[in-house]
C-alpha cells in the first residue's frame, strides 16, 4: 500500500510499503496488577508505568520503559546510552479514511498543515530549522487508519525537539496564511503521483470497491477536493445572502432556500460567516502574516480543518516512541510534562473496520488496467481477514512461506522455467485496522502477458496443492528457528525507523512484556490451532473469492484482447475494465492441482548453525579497516568486528575489466551478464536469503559489483557457489531473451520516470568522461547474441584487476582464505588499475552552461531543473569542509524557500551531487515543477541571492550551531555492518583511502569562518561568482501548459470593468479564484457569471485575450535573459571540449604490509 510519505526537508523519497497500526478490543491486555502509578511532582504530571520488563534479546544493551499519560497516550521510551541519534515517532490511529466524504484529502492537508507553527513557537519553520542545525530532520505519512510524524535529531538537541513537536499535538496554529500554500502542495504532490503506476494502481483498486465502503476514498486530495467544501458553502452563503452573488449585490435572492446544507449538515452548524477572521488570528505566524489565507474558501476549508483535527486527533488515539540518551526516569518526565496537555476528546482509541471492501461484485473477477510505463504485470488478492488477533502462529505468513518461495517445486521456479515471468512476491497485505488482502503480484514476461490465463491458472493451482498437502511440524519449527534467529540476532536500525515502528507496534494485541519479541517470533504449532488457522485461511483462497488485476500499457491489452471497451477512473483518469472469468476457466481454477513440477519445499540447508561470536573488550573500534594482501590483481581489505558482536559477515568484491564498458555494445553485455548470474542463481540462493544470507550481483561502467552480507556460517557457501557461476556461466538462448527483455523494458521505462531523477541522470552523465548513456545502450541490447555474449564474458574474465573487502565476524585468516578462493576459481590475469579510473569531467571557471531539452513522457505536466555548481577538487581539504558547510548550510533555506514559500513544486531541493571518482565537489539545487525550467533557474539564481544576505546576516551563534550539526553528521556512530562496509567501500573504490576523512574533516570545521563559507559562496555560487563553474540542465515538460493569466492583465481588466459599470463588485475574483495567477478558464468562467446581465458583457470579455498578449506571466517572459549563458547544442561535442580529472592516487599511505606495493 502506498502511503503518502514526505520527505520534507533533505531529498524525496518514493511511497514504500508500511504496516498498520493496533487493534482496539485485544489491545494490550492492561491487567491493573501490572501498572503502577507515579505521582505528580513538581511540574511533572502524574503517569502510570509498566512494571514488568519488556523481553529483548540478548544483544540488546538499550533499555525500554511503557508509560500511559493521563490523557490516555501510550508511550515507549527507549534509553540507549551509545546513542548519537535520538528519535521519536508519535502515530495518531486516524488517516485519510476518516476524511469527510465532501472533503477527500483533508486527513493529508491536516498532516501538511500541522507543521506550520504553533502557539509557542509561531514562526512556521521553527521545527525543521532546529533540526538541521541539530543534524536532524523530519519527516510525516498519512496512511489509511493512522498518520505518522517523526523525526531524528542529535541526542543532546531531543529535549528541544520534542518540545517543539509536542505542541503540533497540543497547540497548532494551522496558520491561516499557509492554507493556500500548502493546498497547492498537497497538489503538487498529487500532479507528482500522477503518472505513477504505483499511485494509479493503488486508487484504482481502491474505487473499484463494495459500494459505500470507506476504502474507496481518495487519499491524497488535490485543490479540487480540499477547497470543494470551501467553495460549496460561498455558494450556500451568497445564497443564503450572507455575501455577495459572483460579484454582484444580491438584492432579489429571497426566494432561495434559507440555509442549504453540505452532504454531512457541517454547513448548518457553522459558526462563521463569510466575511470574518478565522478562529485562530493569523498575526502569531511571524514569517507571513502578510500572505493571503485564501479568502471565503482557504477559511472554510480551515475551519472544517480544524473542526475535524479538534474530533479526531485524539490523546488516546496517539502512541508514542522515544529513543534517547536519558535515564529513562528522565524521558518519562519529559513525555509526561510535554504530551499530557493533549486533550483527550473520548475517541474510541483504535477504531476499527470490521467490513471488507471486497463485496459479491467485486470476487472473481478480472480487472484489465493501462499502464504508463512499460511493463506487464499480474496481481491476483482474496480478501484476508484482519490478521493482528492472530499473532501467535502468524497463519498468513506461513502460507506466503510457500506462495512466494522460489526454490525447486515453487510456483516461481514452475512460472520462470516456462519463460513467463521474472519475479513474484506474495503475502498478506494490511491495509486498515479490520480488513487484509492475501495479495500475489507477479511481473509478467511478454510472452507470460500473453499466457496470463495460465499464469493465473497455476496460481490456481499451487494454491489447490496446499489446500491438500498435510502440513509437517516442522515446516512451522523452521520458520520459527529463522525468526528467532533474526530476532536475537537483529542489526540496530537507525533510531527514526525504530521509533517509527515502535510507534505503530504499541497497541499490537500482544501482551505488553512482548512488544518486541511476540511481534517478530511466532510460536510453534504445539495446538491445534497453528495448522487449523492455516486451513480457514487457504479455504477462503478460491478463484471466486478473488480478483485479479492484469496490467499492461494500452496498446498491449489490445494486442491480445478484441475488446476495445474502456472505462476511466475518477482522479487519475486510469483506463480499465471489468470482466468476470469464463465458467470453464473457474471450473479448471476449482480443480485439485495436475502440474507435477509443482511441489512442496525441503528443508533448508542454509540455516546458520554456528552463531559464536567471540566478544572482547575493546576501548575503541578501528575506523578503517586494513590491508592484508595485495597482489598486481588488486587488494583485499579486511575489518574483523569489534563493536557489532554478532555471527554476521560482510563480502564485496569488484571485478573491473577494461573491456567492461569499452563500448554502448560491451556496456550492454556486461549489464546482461550480471544478471544472468543473478538469474540462475535464484532457486539455489532463495534458501540462503529465507537464512538471512543474501548475495547481489550487479553491473556498472567498469565491471562486476558482488556483495554477499549475512550470517557468517554458510558465507563461505554460497561465495564459492557465486564465484563459480561467475566463471562457468553458459548463457542459454531462452534466458538470455528474457533478461534482454527486462534489461530493455527497465531502460525504456528509465525515461518515464520522475523528471528530476532524469535532470539527475543527464547533469551526472555529461560530466563523466568515457561513459554511454541509456539511449545508445537500448540501441543495441536487442541484438545482442549468445555467441556474442558469451565471447564478451570470457574476455571481460580474462584480465581483471580485483578489489575485495571484508567485515564483520571473520578473522584475517578466513578472509585470506575467501581471497584465495577468489584466485583460484576467477583465474584470471592481472591489468594495471589505471586502465580502469572513474574520471569527471571538469567544467571551466566563470562558466554559465545550460542544456535544455524535454520530458519524454507527453503526458507528464511536471518540467525538472537540475542546477549544478562544480566547486572544486575534493582533495582539497579546507575547500572540501568548506564546501559541505555551505551546502549543509543552503538545504533547509532552499526548501523553506523554494518549496514551502514559492509553492514551486512537490519536489525540491539542495545537496551535495558527487561526480563519477568522487574526484569534484559539487552542489545542485533540484525543482520538479510545472513551472517552466527557465523560471524555474531564475527563482534558483534569485534564491541564491538571497541567501548571500542570508549568510553575511547569520548571527555567530547560528553559524556556529550549523557547524556542531555538521560535526555530529561526520563523526555519527556507524549503526550496522552493511553501513560500515559501504563507508569503508567508498574510499576503496575511490581510489583515495583517505578512511578518516570525516573525523578529520569534522576537526578541521572547526577552524572554517564565516568569511570562508561567504568567500566561497561569492566566488562560485553566487550567480555573479565570477569563478562559478555551472551547468544546468532543464528538462521542459511536453503537456502544454493550460493558459495562466497574470496579476496586471487580471488587474487590468477589473479596471475596465469598474470603469465601464457599477453594478459589479469588482474585487470578488482574487478570494474566489485564491491563485496569484488563474487559469485563464477559470478566469473568464468568473466574469461571464459575474457579469451576466450587464449590458456591454460581450464587449468587455472580449479584452481578456488582448490583456493576457499586453501582460503575460512573468515566466513566459523569463526566457529572454541570456547574457553570459552558453547553451549547449550537442552534449558530445561539449563533453569534448572539457579537461578530465587526474588519476586518483591514495591520499594515506597506511603501511599496512610490511613489503610497499608490488
Ligand atoms: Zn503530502
Amino acid at each position: 500500500m502506498l502511503p503518502l510519505l514526505h520527505f520534507r526537508i533533505y531529498s524525496p523519497r518514493i511511497p514504500s510499503i508500511f504496516l498498520q497500526t493496533p487493534h482496539r478490543h485485544r489491545t494490550l491486555a492492561m491487567l491493573a496488577h501490572d501498572w503502577q502509578r507515579v505521582e505528580k511532582r513538581a511540574n511533572v504530571p502524574a503517569y502510570t508505568l509498566f512494571t514488568k520488563p519488556i523481553e529483548k534479546s540478548q544483544l540488546d544493551e538499550r533499555d525500554y520503559r511503557l508509560i500511559k499519560l493521563e490523557n490516555g497516550l501510550l508511550a515507549v521510551l527507549v534509553h540507549d546510552a551509545k546513542a548519537d541519534i535520538a528519535a521519536a515517532s508519535l502515530n495518531v490511529a486516524v488517516g485519510h479514511l476518516s476524511d469527510p466524504d465532501d472533503i477527500p484529502g483533508l486527513a493529508h492537508f491536516c498532516e501538511h498543515l500541522l507543521f506550520m507553527g504553533t502557539e509557542q513557537f509561531p514562526k512556521e519553520n521553527e521545527y525543521s530549522e532546529y533540526l538541521s542545525k541539530n543534524n536532524g530532520h523530519s519527516n510525516a505519512y498519512t496512511a489509511p487508519a493512522n498518520t505518522n510524524y517523526f523525526f531524528r535529531v542529535a541526542t543532546s538537541g531531543l529535549p528541544g525537539a520534542l518540545t517543539r513537536f509536542s505542541a503540533f499535538f497540543h497547540c497548532p496554529l494551522f496558520a491561516p496564511s499557509c492554507t493556500t500554500r500548502e493546498m497547492n502542495a498537497v497538489d503538487s504532490e498529487h500532479s507528482k503521483n500522477h503518472q505513477a503506476d504505483p499511485w494509479r494502481v493503488f486508487q484504482l483498486n481502491k474505487y473499484l470497491t463494495k459500494e459505500g465502503h470507506p476504502w474507496s476514498k481518495f487519499g491524497s486530495g488535490n485543490r479540487e477536493t480540499l477547497s470543494a467544501a470551501g467553495r460549496t458553502f460561498k455558494v450556500a452563503s451568497k445564497l443564503n445572502g450572507n455575501g455577495t452573488k459572483n460579484g454582484i449585490h444580491a438584492a432579489a435572492d429571497e426566494s432561495v432556500p434559507a440555509s442549504p446544507v453540505s452532504s454531512d449538515g457541517s454547513l448548518a452548524s457553522s459558526p462563521l460567516p463569510s466575511r470574518i477572521p478565522s478562529p485562530v488570528p493569523s498575526n502569531t505566524s511571524v514569517s507571513s502574516e502578510n500572505e493571503p489565507d485564501g479568502g471565503v474558501i482557504g477559511r472554510e476549508t480551515r475551519r472544517r480543518l480544524v473542526e475535524w483535527w479538534n474530533k479526531e486527533y485524539c490523546a488516546g488515539r496517539m502512541r508514542l516512541c522515544v529513543v534517547g540518551k536519558e535515564p529513562l526516569d528522565e524521558l518519562a518526565d519529559m513525555v509526561s510534562t510535554l504530551f499530557t496537555p493533549i486533550k483527550n476528546r473520548e475517541q474510541d482509541p483504535l477504531p476499527v473496520i470490521p467490513d471488507h471492501p471486497f463485496g459479491p461484485n467485486e470476487m472473481g473477477t478480472l480487472v484489465s488496467v493501462q499502464t504508463v510505463k512499460a511493463f506487464h504485470a499480474i496481481e491476483i488478492s482474496f480478501p484476508l481477514a484482519w490478521q493482528w488477533p492472530l499473532w501467535r502462529y502468524k497463519p498468513a505468513h506461513f502460507i506466503a512461506h510457500f506462495t512466494g518461495h522460489e526454490g525447486p517445486g515453487s510456483l516461481f521456479s514452475y512460472l520462470k522455467n516456462k519463460g513467463w515471468v521474472t519475479s513474484l512476491s506474495s503475502g498478506p497485505q494490511p491495509l486498515a485496522r479490520g480488513f487484509e488482502m492475501f495479495k500475489f503480484t507477479i511481473h509478467l514476461t511478454k510472452l507470460g502477458f500473453e499466457n496470463y490465463q495460465s499464469v493465473a491458472l497455476a496460481t490456481f493451482k499451487y494454491i489447490s496443492l496446499l489446500q491438500s498437502s498435510a502440513f509437517p511440524k516442522w515446516y512451522q519449527s523452521e520458520l520459527v528457528k529463522i525468526a528467532r534467529t533474526r530476532f536475537q540476532f537483529s542489526e540496530k536500525q537507525n533510531a527514526e525507523s525504530y521509533a517509527v515502528s515502535l510507534s505503530e507496534r504499541l497497541g499490537k494485541p500482544v501482551p505488553p512484556e512482548s512488544i518486541l519479541s511476540e511481534v517478530a517470533v511466532p510460536s510453534d504449532w504445539n495446538s491445534e490451532d497453528g495448522e487449523r488457522e492455516v486451513r480457514e485461511i487457504l479455504e477462503g483462497m478460491r478463484v471466486t473469492k478473488g480478483r485479479a488485476v492484469l496490467m499492461a500499457k494500452k496498446e498491449e491489452h489490445e494486442r491480445i484482447s478484441k475488446n476495445e471497451h474502456w472505462e476511466h477512473e475518477k482522479w487519475y483518469g486510469t483506463g480499465y475494465r471489468v470482466e468476470r472469468w469464463d465458467p470453464s476457466f473457474v471450473e479448471q481454477a476449482e480443480g485439485p492441482n495436475d502440474i507435477p513440477e509443482l511441489y512442496l519445499p525441503g528443508p533448508n540447508e542454509f540455516i546458520p548453525a554456528n552463531l559464536e561470536v567471540e566478544k572482547r573488550d575493546v576501548l575503541e573500534p578501528a575506523k578503517r579497516p586494513y590491508l592484508i594482501k595485495q597482489t598486481p590483481m588488486g587488494s583485499v581489505w579486511h575489518k574483523k568486528d569489534d563493536q557489532f558482536w554478532l555471527p554476521k559477515a560482510s563480502l564485496a568484491l569488484e571485478l573491473r575489466s577494461p573491456i567492461a564498458g569499452s563500448s554502448p555494445r560491451a556496456d550492454t553485455m556486461t549489464r546482461l551478464f550480471a544478471d544472468l548470474v543473478n538469474d540462475s542463481l535464484q532457486e539455489f540462493a532463495y534458501d540462503a536469503e529465507l537464512a538471512g544470507l543474501v548475495f547481489n550481483s550487479g553491473s556498472h561502467r567498469l565491471g562486476l559489483m558482488i556483495t554477499l552480507d549475512g550470517y557468517n556460517d554458510k558465507l563461505p557457501i554460497l561465495a564459492r557457489r557465486v564465484l563459480e557461476t561467475v566463471r562457468n556461466l553458459q548463457v542459454r538462448e531462452d534466458r538470455l531473451v528474457v533478461i534482454k527483455e527486462k534489461v530493455k523494458r527497465d531502460w525504456e521505462n528509465f525515461f518515464m520516470d520522475q523528471g528530476y531523477r532524469l535532470s539527475d541522470y543527464y547533469t551526472q552523465y555529461m560530466l563523466t568522461h568515457h561513459t554511454w548513456n541509456i539511449a545508445e545502450k537500448l540501441q543495441e541490447v536487442s541484438s545482442v547474441t549468445q555467441e556474442e555474449l558469451q565471447r564478451h564474458i570470457d574476455d571481460f574474465l580474462a584480465r581483471l584487476s580485483i578489489e575485495m573487502l571484508v567485515t564483520g565476524n571473520m578473522h584475517k585468516d578466513e578472509a585470506i582464505s575467501l581471497s584465495e578462493m577468489v584466485e583460484n576459481i576467477l583465474n584470471a590475469s592481472s591489468i594495471p588499475a589505471d586502465e580502469t579510473a572513474q574520471r569527471a569531467l571538469i567544467l571551466p571557471e566563470g562558466s554559465n552552461f545550460i542544456w535544455k531539452s524535454h520530458i519524454p513522457n507527453s503526458n507528464d505536466p511536471n518540467s525538472s531543473l537540475t542546477y549544478y555548481l562544480q566547486l572544486g577538487s575534493s582533495t582539497d581539504a579546507r575547500l572540501r569542509a568548506t564546501s559541505l558547510l555551505l551546502i549543509h548550510m543552503m538545504s533547509e533555506p532552499a526548501f523553506d524557500i523554494l518549496r514551502t514559500k514559492e509553492q514551486l513544486g512537490y519536489i525540491v531541493f539542495c545537496s551535495e551531487l558527487q561526480l563519477s571518482g568522487a574526484s569534484r565537489l559539487g552542489l545542485r539545487l533540484v525543482v520538479q515543477s510545472e513551472r517552466n525550467p527557465a523560471y524555474l533557474e531564475q527563482r534558483v539564481e534569485a534564491f541564491l541571492d538571497l541567501m548571500k544576505s542570508k549568510i553575511e546576516d547569520m548571527e555567530p551563534i547560528d553559524f556556529q550551531q550549523f557547524k556542531t550539526g555538521l560535526q555530529q553528521k561526520w563523526t555519527e556512530v556507524v549503526k550496522d555492518l552493511k553501513k560500515e562496509r559501504s563507508k569503508f567501500w567508498e574510499h576503496i573504490d575511490s581510489g583515495y583511502l583517505d578512511f578518516l576523512r570525516r573525523y578529520n574533516d569534522s576537526d578541521l570545521l572547526t577552524d572554517i569562518t564565516k568569511d570562508d563559507v561567504l568567500d566561497l559562496f561569492v566566488s562560485r555560487v553566487h550567480p555573479l561568482g565570477v569563478k562559478r563553474s555551472k551547468l544546468s540542465v532543464q528538462l521542459q515538460s511536453r503537456k502544454p501548459r493550460p493558459p495562466r493569466i497574470s496579476a496586471t492583465a487580471a488587474n487590468a481588466f477589473e479596471a475596465l470593468v469598474r470603469a465601464s459599470t457599477t453594478f459589479v463588485e469588482t474585487s470578488g475574483w482574487k478570494e474566489e479564484l485564491a491563485d496569484e495567477n488563474p487559469l485563464a478558464t477559470h478566469f473568464a468562467k468568473y466574469w461571464q457569471d459575474a457579469l451576466s446581465g450587464v449590458d456591454n458583457y460581450e464587449e468587455l470579455m472580449m479584452k481578456i485575450p488582448g490583456l493576457m498578449t499586453q501582460y503575460p506571466v512573468d515566466e513566459e517572459v523569463c526566457d529572454v535573459r541570456t547574457a553570459g549563458v552558453t547553451f549547449i547544442e550537442n552534449v558530445q561535442d561539449f563533453k569534448a571540449t572539457l579537461e578530465v580529472t587526474e588519476l586518483p592516487e591514495p591520499l594515506v599511505e597506511w603501511g599496512d604490509l610490511p613489503l610497499a606495493k608490488l
